[in-house]
């Protein structure tokens, strides 16, 4: 891995080291800070100097795109895991790719999906960590977000939390590309902070509402639309609560 100071994205750093050579499955970059960290659809990732994390890992895929979207759920899965093994309580995942401690953001991850000149799938997952915000922070995120540093004791090592990190990262990324999401299916489940709440998910112009009952094998996220579960996927889906 490299550590990096001021970047504009760290997953764009890893898009040009991958064209640029031969990366080894699992190289990231740290970086310190981005100036154009970014979420879903363009939204922005707001990522000032000072002591979050910002990690960008390359993982080619073995099966193809078609095993991209179980990708995020299992990163999601991996950091709220090393969240819980710090000793914070009530840690949740939002599908697709977000991370939250007692309903606020914490973390999320940006799957994003290229190919190698000799045609291989690849993909760079990024994972923005709130570990302690500067004061900034409070006005800069339009939504409700906490960090690390409000949940842990003080006696803590930046480099000792962003190793587990991606030490669960990496671990879910091998198991992912062995056995895919099945392991993982119920862990996303006790995570999931929608589970069996009324939710609208808003595709473009059109919005559906129902009941969510988790994901199924791919990862698309189950519906309960008046009796019938349906599944919904894909990068424009976006939940809320309903
Ligand atoms: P969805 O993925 O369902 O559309 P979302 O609106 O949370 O949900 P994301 O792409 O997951 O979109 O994340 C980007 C959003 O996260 C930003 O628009 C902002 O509201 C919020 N955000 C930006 N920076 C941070 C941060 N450091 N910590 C927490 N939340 C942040």
């Amino acid at each position: 891995l490299e550590v990096q100071s001021v970047v504009g994205s760290s997953n764009d750093e890893i898009r040009t080291l991958s064209h640029a050579k031969a990366l080894p499955a699992g190289y990231a970059v740290f970086a310190e800070a981005q100036t154009a960290g970014r979420g879903r659809r363009g939204k922005p990732w707001f990522s000032p100097f000072g002591s979050n994390l910002y990690i960008s890992i390359y993982w080619p895929l073995t099966d193809g795109i078609n095993s991209a979207m179980g990708l995020s759920l299992v990163v999601g899965v991996a950091v709220a895991d090393a969240l819980t093994a710090l000793g914070i309580k009530d840690v949740g995942v939002k599908w697709p790719n977000d991370v939250y401690v007692e309903h606020k953001k914490l973390a999320g991850i940006l799957v994003e999906l290229d190919s190698r000149s000799d045609g291989q799938s690849t993909s760079v997952i990024g994972i923005g960590v709130n570990l302690r915000m500067p004061e900034q922070g409070a006005k800069a995120i339009d939504q409700r977000w906490t960090d690390i540093a409000a949940h842990i004791s003080a006696d803590w090592s930046r480099n000792a939390i962003a190793g587990s990190i991606y030490r669960n990262v990496l671990d879910a990324l091998e198991r992912f590309s062995q056995y895919g999401l099945e392991p993982t299916r119920n862990k996303w489940v006790s995570y999931d902070i929608y589970l069996n709440q009324p939710v609208t998910l808003m595709m473009g112009q059109r919005t559906v509402s129902g009941i969510c009952r988790g994901i199924d094998e791919n990862g698309a996220i189950l519906l309960d639309q008046q009796g019938s579960i349906i599944r919904y996927f894909g990068g424009e889906v976006s939940l809320r609560a309903a």
